[in-house]
């Protein structure tokens, strides 16, 4: 079945897509709808199998005072043979007027927070379902009116809270294209997903209204897929314009924030070009078609949303953003949005990767000591938190996704990544990734899908590295001593682990003579109760001391015999 769904051509996509009657401006990227049914195949799709969705047409009527909202959102589908149901996800307390199928009004079962729509009477396996509907939204749009009686509205979807506001497969595994034609009261600036389509000021019975229109032209999950609309001023950011002259290449960036926050602006986001350009060097072109910072609402310090970054408003009047957040949400874009985790227990690909990038932008921005410093606190972090101890970073009994946002998926798989760019170097490290972005940008990964490509960059077998740091619980916690052999001039070193919970390490041995001179060495513990290892090297004397790992930089708390 994944065969069939990968080996359909272009070309019948495009087809589905033309039958599908989208307006001819808003046709889908062929490019990026290629890639996804390349990344994608069929079998993939865990959470509603033998459906995949590929764009989401919305249209949303934003009111002038309040959370009452009006919907109409196009779902483009297509489906395996048999499959007779698309289930889309949306919360019980909106109600839905109309459901049509290819234009045929249809008959839909509420069941939960949920719409299940009969596909039978569609012919082929491209379908369009058409829902309108509207209600008083509580979540995933947060509408909100300001201390100065503003109202804003702002898409908060993580994780799955799209079904609060928009019908969709409501799961990273599914990723679509999406364009939002969104009316708001007039002054209000409307900002999305992808690139701005068009702006107008509406007439007759929508006078003093405006329509706004965003097309994200590459598949993304609907976590963050979102629109923002406030009264919003947009501040250009130098190096961010991109005038015709700057050429294909040039991403472009600007910042929206409320107008009394402006006049400090873009302030941190002036380092938004030089992040995007180091991480563009490490992993490859800028997956979207521009990238705007807002001032918004969200439950988070901020939140990576596809092309469009969410940030907190508070961090705004007390002059508290940072260019480590913004360099963590915009790492995001290519490892969370662009490459997605295809279940939620991988989500240290996301949030292990924004967490360590953010230290690789520390390291270029203010020199290798602030990186070893901010590496130092993240490994504290991981040593001494407790969810750490007690449950792995791949975390498949978590079904509470909030509690995901822990050390684990954070700190401990961000380090983890430090250890890998250490053990691997830059070049295959870096060059893995980039495989690893080439591969899988505008789809789903899992975890072994990143080892599988260091694998390959590194030519070094990787399984028990991922195993034991990933798999397990907390850190490694060897005895190690050592003994000195006049006769034959060695140190020898022995390590001593728990059977069940052995970790092969790279250690890092300082050995000091009586001299004062010392010398590193370096060895690999395997991962075994017991090893004995004969350091490289002749030592002519005793070492008067010998430190092990001295940089502190493996995640083990070594004891002594
Ligand atoms: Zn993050």
């Amino acid at each position: 079945m994944s065969h069939e769904w990968s080996a359909m051509s272009l070309r019948s996509v495009r087809r589905a897509i033309r039958a599908a009657a989208l307006p001819a401006a808003l046709l889908l990227n062929s490019t990026s709808l290629g890639a996804q049914q390349h990344a994608e195949p069929f079998a993939g799709h865990t959470y509603q199998p033998g459906i995949d969705v590929l764009d989401y047409d919305v249209t949303l009527e934003l009111p002038d005072t309040g959370a009452t909202i009006r919907g109409d959102v196009t779902v483009t589908a297509r489906r395996m043979a048999g499959v007779n149901v698309l289930r889309l996800d949306l919360v019980r307390g909106l109600a839905v007027r109309e459901v049509q199928l290819d234009g045929r009004t249809v008959s839909a079962t509420r069941e939960d927070d949920a719409l299940r729509i009969p596909l039978e009477g569609a012919a082929g396996d491209s379908v369009q379902v058409r829902v309108h509907y509207d209600g008083v939204v509580r979540d995933g749009l947060i509408v909100r009116k300001d201390a100065r009686g503003r109202w804003t509205w702002f898409g908060d979807n993580w994780p799955n809270r799209a079904r609060q506001w928009l019908p969709t497969v409501d799961h990273p595994s599914d990723k679509a294209t999406v364009s939002w034609t969104v009316r708001a009261p007039a002054g209000r600036t409307v900002v999305a997903n992808g690139t701005l389509v068009g702006a107008r000021r509406l007439g007759g019975r929508d006078a003093g209204r405006t329509e706004t229109r965003w097309r994200e032209a590459h598949p993304v999950p609907t976590y963050v897929m979102v629109i923002g609309a406030g009264p919003l001023v947009q501040v250009p950011i130098p190096g961010g314009e991109c005038p015709d002259s700057a050429g294909a290449g040039c991403v472009r960036q600007s910042v929206y924030v409320l107008p009394e926050n402006r006049d400090w602006m873009p302030g941190p986001f002036s380092a938004a070009p030089r992040i995007v350009a180091l991480f563009e060097r490490m992993v490859g072109p800028f997956p979207y078609e521009k990238l705007a910072h807002l001032q918004s609402e969200t439950r988070f310090g901020g939140m990576e949303n596809a092309g469009a970054i969410f940030y907190a408003s508070d961090l705004f009047p007390s002059h508290r953003m940072s260019e480590g957040l913004i360099a963590h949400e915009t790492a995001h874009q290519w490892f969370g949005d662009a490459v997605t985790e295809r279940e939620w227990a991988h989500l240290w690909l996301s949030e292990g990767f924004a967490t360590y990038f953010a230290t690789l932008w520390t390291r270029e921005s203010r020199g290798d000591s602030a990186w070893r410093a901010e590496l130092a606190g993240i490994r504290r972090q991981v040593m001494t938190d407790s969810v750490v101890q007690v449950r792995p970073v791949l975390d498949t009994a978590q079904t509470n996704y909030l509690e995901l946002l822990n050390a684990n998926s954070y700190q401990k798989g961000g380090y983890v990544l430090a250890m890998l760019h250490r053990m691997l170097g830059d070049s295959a490290f870096f060059g893995g990734l980039r495989a690893y972005y080439a591969e899988h940008r505008d789809g789903n990964v899992l975890t072994d899908d990143l080892r599988r490509a260091l694998e390959r960059s590194s030519g070094r077998p990787l399984g028990q590295f991922f195993d034991q740091w990933l798999r397990r619980p907390g850190v490694a916690e060897p005895t190690i001593g050592w003994a000195y052999d006049a006769s034959s001039a060695s140190v020898s070193v022995l390590v001593v682990q728990d059977p069940a919970r052995s970790y092969a390490l790279p250690l890092i041995v300082e050995v000091t003579d009586a001299a004062g001179m010392t010398r590193r060495v370096e060895v690999a513990i395997p991962a075994a109760p017991r090893a004995e290892l004969t350091l490289p090297g002749r030592f002519a004397a005793r070492p008067v001391s010998i430190v092990f790992d001295p940089d502190l930089f493996l995640l083990a708390r070594i004891s002594r015999p």
